[in-house]
């Protein structure tokens, strides 16, 4: 520890101020909150002197460390906004199968590093999404549906705390803060400068099969989807996804898909076999069967395919257990009322739902699903805002809670960890952070 500081410190009206708020952030739509300083760290030694600064002068702490929370969590009015998105250094221990990784680090960056050793790490769908808040957030990375979120994979965290004290964490030592680490997302209160991975040998086959249906079988689909899901082997990702103008077809349409991660060729083929059950298979547009791909292609995919880069954005999300039969009529609506490209509605058939460690995250259902409005008109926000929300609203009777990845909490409060580990969190806050340096999650404006 050294009182020398590597980074940046911007203060409200400075030249540059305004540059380091907006930082490397993946949404287009930068709500109009305003922090007073922004602190750019360029090491370690720098979040705990930021944190000590905040101390000093009275200010609340948001963090930032890849810029991808849809709400823009860290951007809130007065305080600090520390962003530690330059703190990308890792090392991996190969024989140990283990990492650490600054949280400024690219989940792809990773996963490309661990690629020469035959390694890898479930890191989040899109090329560019940081490591630091999916952590936290819980993490529905690449295999996840077998190995749980990527939380569960972490193995301790370097922390600087509340009174600016960097401290280890892991189950022997400081095990609250490791608790509260993995699952807490924009609601963790500490800042987090490095975590201790676990890593899994790297799946030697990657295949998929996509499938494209018209919407007028939308009912058969999601009834065969939800009938076929307590079956779908862990190593399948089963997704099916509403968007319109899907291969020169117009209006919205349905895509599905298995990515699959298995040891040999035959179990994923025999994997993928289950897609062929739809009882609508001679309806599809098209049809791609056991296609072997490679990580990269796969998400170079679905940012072309939906999230597009420098578009406005606004999501909601659900988990839920209920039947097809009950979901469908708000499906309908969803699919009536679905904005422009690539605006889309994604579900996850998740489920059955496994056992998890004792963590904070404590979410998650049988079915996974998530609206994304995106557009670029700046008038439009309100309308695309209160389409996510509204959708959501809708579906909240069949919910049983939703995933902190594509939180709306300022727009629709609902409960994303079980009401037992919520009420240790707060308690856990209560003990650590008893004057709330840190911002925790953000509700609806007064
Ligand atoms: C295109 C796109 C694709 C996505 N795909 C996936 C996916 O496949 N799976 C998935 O689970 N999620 C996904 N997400 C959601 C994403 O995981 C979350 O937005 C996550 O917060 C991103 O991490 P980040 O470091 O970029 O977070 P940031 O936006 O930088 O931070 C989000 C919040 O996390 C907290 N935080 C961040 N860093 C720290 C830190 N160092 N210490 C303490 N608190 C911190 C802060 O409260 C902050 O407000 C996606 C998002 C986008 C935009």
């Amino acid at each position: 520890m050294t009182d020398k500081f590597d980074g940046t410190v911007f203060r409200r009206g400075d030249a540059g101020y305004e540059e380091a708020r907006r930082g490397h952030m993946w949404n287009a739509r930068v709500p109009a909150r305003y922090p007073d300083v922004v602190v750019q760290t360029g090491s370690e030694n720098d979040v705990v002197l930021a944190v000590r600064m905040a101390r000093r002068e009275g200010l609340r702490i948001a963090m930032r460390s890849g810029g991808h929370s849809w709400a823009a969590n860290f951007l809130r009015e007065r305080g600090m906004l520390l962003d530690m998105g330059r703190l990308q250094e890792w090392s991996i221990n190969i024989r140990a199968r283990t990492a650490w990784v600054r949280p400024g680090v690219i989940g792809t960056d990773l996963n490309r590093a661990l690629r020469a050793h035959g390694l890898f790490f479930p890191t989040g769908h899109c090329m560019s999404v940081g490591l630091g808040g999916f952590l936290l957030q819980g993490g529905f990375g690449w295999n996840s549906r077998l190995w749980g979120p990527a939380c569960a994979s972490v193995t301790g965290i370097d922390v600087v705390t509340a009174d600016g004290e960097l401290v280890h964490a892991d189950a022997t030592q400081n095990s609250d803060l490791y608790w509260a680490a993995r699952g807490a997302g924009p609601g963790f209160f500490g800042a987090v400068t490095r975590f201790h991975l676990a890593l899994r040998p790297r799946p030697k086959v990657m295949m998929n099969s996509v499938y494209h249906y018209p919407i007028e079988v939308m009912d058969e689909i999601y009834t065969w989807a939800a009938a076929i899901r307590p079956q779908l082997p862990r190593i399948m990702e089963p997704l099916v996804f509403m968007r319109r103008d899907l291969f020169g077809h117009s209006g919205p349409g349905l895509l599905v898909m298995g990515p699959t991660m298995a040891d040999t060729r035959e179990e994923a083929v025999a994997a993928l076999a289950l897609l062929e059950t739809c009882p609508v298979l001679d309806r599809a547009i098209s049809r791609e069967v056991n296609l072997e791909t490679e990580l990269e292609e796969l998400l170079s995919g679905g940012e072309q395919m939906l999230y597009w880069k420098e578009h406005r954005y606004a999501a909601d999300n659900l988990w839920t257990n209920a039947s097809a039969r009950e979901l469908l009529p708000a499906m309908h609506r969803i699919a009536e009322s679905l904005p422009g490209v690539p605006s889309h509605m994604m579900w996850i058939l998740w489920g059955p739902e496994q056992e998890l460690p004792d963590m904070a995250f404590s979410m998650q259902g049988d079915i996974y699903v998530a609206v994304y409005s995106v557009w670029d008109d700046p008038a439009e926000d309100r309308k695309h805002q209160a389409w996510v929300t509204d959708r959501m609203h809708d579906l909240e009777p069949l919910g049983k809670g939703i995933q902190l990845a594509d939180e709306n909490l300022a727009a629709r409060p609902f409960r994303f960890m079980s009401e037992e580990n919520l009420a240790r969190l707060e308690s856990l806050r209560a003990k650590h952070d008893p004057q709330r340096r840190f911002h925790s999650y953000m509700e609806p404006a007064a």
